[in-house]
Formats: structure tokens, C-alpha cells, sequence
């Protein structure tokens, strides 16, 4: 078993050799690298939705050069404890895995049996997932429309990804656990500093959400070192500014072969209300 449902209709799927057929006959192949592609057509706004091959490419180098380390163990301690003995993990915009992987990698360690599931609508990135993490399942999908049954998943986290409040309730089972990662105040301070003029702090939001009872955040603060322009330049294409920079801030950007920084995260952590 597992926690898909049919993208086009909702139904239960049934796994028959390499596809996920639900009781009407949609069938979904799964990719050699062995994550099912769950987006239906109509529901791409392009070709190829979500991050594009160079930009997973990129977020890849510098996840796995461990630079956002100190971000992944504090999240690793916190779902931890808030996972019950057995049950369901989900991703939701899980991107090329890193967390997925390090998140069921601490759980397996933990020894709770927890199966975990990642989902994200790149499909560049959620291969590279498949490939790296053998130990989760992985579906290309919208977050907006999880191909994910409701009430199936015990724990949800949610990283720098678009917010769904309405479909993260409805797979929760009751009492579930949600996981929200967003950038701190301070976040990435000494990049804006280097290539803007007028560098603004991160707006803080407010904790409360519909339909979650807030649990707790923790902040997670450090300073990174990236004394090469590919890792700069990786850590650039992994934020929002990539796309609302003009071309005084690209070259100064270009021009930068080191670059000390602040790191700023909150962990926010909810209990779906029932
Ligand atoms: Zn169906």
C-alpha cells in the first residue's frame, strides 16, 4: 500500500508491475529512477512546470556541499519526536530530496518505522530524488492537488514551498503534525548586502493558520562561508531575488568570488485541529 490516490479522479491505485492503475483505468507509469509521475496533463501550466534542470542542478551542489547542514539536523531533531512509532512522512515539495533523505534517514535511526513520501511538480527534481533517496517513494504532483489519500499521513513538513493549508488538512489524519519551514529575518543579510543597495530584512509572519493549533517554533541561526562564485551563484538561483534582479545586482553577483552570510530559519511546528 501506499498513500497515492488517482490525480484524476481521487480513487484508490493499485500497483501492476511498472504503473499505479486506480479502479477506473488511469494508469501512471513509474520512471526507471522510481518515482511515479502523478501530474495529470491538464493541470500543467507549462511543459515542464517547477524548477528547471540547471536550477535543480545548482540547489543540489549546494545542499549536498552541506551549507544549509545546521538547518537539516535541527529539522531532523524536531520531527523525530513528533513522528509516532509507525506511520507516514510527506514531503510536500520535497524538491531533489535532501530533506526527504536526511529526514528518513534520522527516523530509520530513530527506529521508528515511518514510511516517508515526497512530492514536488519538477519533475528534474523529484528524479533526482528517486535516484538519491531509495528509501522513500517519490511522485511527481502539484502541492495544490497532493495525489495523496485523505487523512493518510501522520506527519507533513513543508520547506520554502507554496503553502496549501486546505490540502495539507485533508491528507492529515487527525491530530497530524505539520512541519513548516520559512526563512528568518536575517536570512541570507550578507548576500542582499553584496548585491543590493538597499538591502531589506525578511518580513516576519504571523504564526497563525487556519485549521492548525500552533505547537512551537525554533530558529535555527548560523553564518556560512562560500569562498567560490559556483557556489554563490547556486545559492543565488535558490532564492526568490533570482527572478526580480536587474542587471547592476547580476554583475556585482558575478563578481563576487567570496561571500560570508548570515543563515536564518524558523521551524514552525502545528497539530492539525479536528
Ligand atoms: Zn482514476
Amino acid at each position: 500500500m501506499s498513500i497515492w490516490s488517482c490525480p484524476v479522479c481521487g480513487g484508490d491505485m493499485e500497483r501492476r508491475e511498472r504503473s499505479l492503475v486506480c479502479s477506473k483505468g488511469h494508469m501512471f507509469d513509474y520512471a526507471r529512477s522510481g518515482y511515479v509521475n502523478l501530474l495529470p496533463v491538464n493541470r500543467k501550466r507549462t511543459k515542464d512546470p517547477g524548477d528547471n534542470a540547471l536550477m535543480v542542478q545548482a540547489r543540489r551542489s549546494f545542499l549536498n556541499a552541506g551549507y544549509y547542514k545546521p538547518l537539516c539536523d535541527r529539522l531532523c531533531g524536531v520531527l523525530v519526536p513528533l513522528s509516532p512509532a509507525q506511520g507516514v512522512l510527506l514531503d510536500a515539495g520535497c524538491g531533489e530530496g535532501y530533506y526527504t533523505k536526511n529526514a528518513a534517514e534520522a527516523l530509520a535511526q530513530s527506529g521508528k518505522q515511518m514510511e516517508v513520501y515526497g512530492v514536488d511538480i519538477a519533475k528534474c527534481a523529484v528524479d533526482a530524488a528517486a535516484r538519491s533517496c531509495k528509501s522513500a517513494g517519490f511522485a511527481v504532483g502539484s502541492v495544490f492537488h497532493l495525489p495523496v489519500k485523505d487523512e493518510s499521513c501522520d506527519v507533513l513538513m513543508s520547506l520554502f514551498a507554496p503553502y496549501c493549508g486546505g490540502e495539507f488538512q485533508r491528507v492529515l489524519k487527525p491530530e497530524g503534525k505539520m512541519v513548516l519551514v520559512i526563512p528568518g529575518e536575517m536570512h541570507l543579510m550578507g548576500l542582499k548586502q553584496a548585491i543590493y543597495d538597499k538591502p531589506y530584512a525578511n518580513e516576519v509572519q504571523d504564526y497563525a493558520l487556519e485549521g492548525f493549533r500552533f505547537l512551537g517554533a525554533e530558529r535555527v541561526e548560523a553564518e556560512i562561508f562560500l569562498e567560490n562564485s559556483e557556489d554563490i551563484r547556486s545559492l543565488f538561483s535558490m532564492t526568490p531575488y533570482y527572478y526580480k534582479t536587474g542587471r547592476e545586482e547580476h554583475r556585482r553577483l558575478e563578481e563576487l568570488e567570496e561571500l560570508r552570510t548570515q543563515i536564518s530559519f524558523e521551524i514552525l511546528q502545528y497539530e492539525k485541529e479536528v
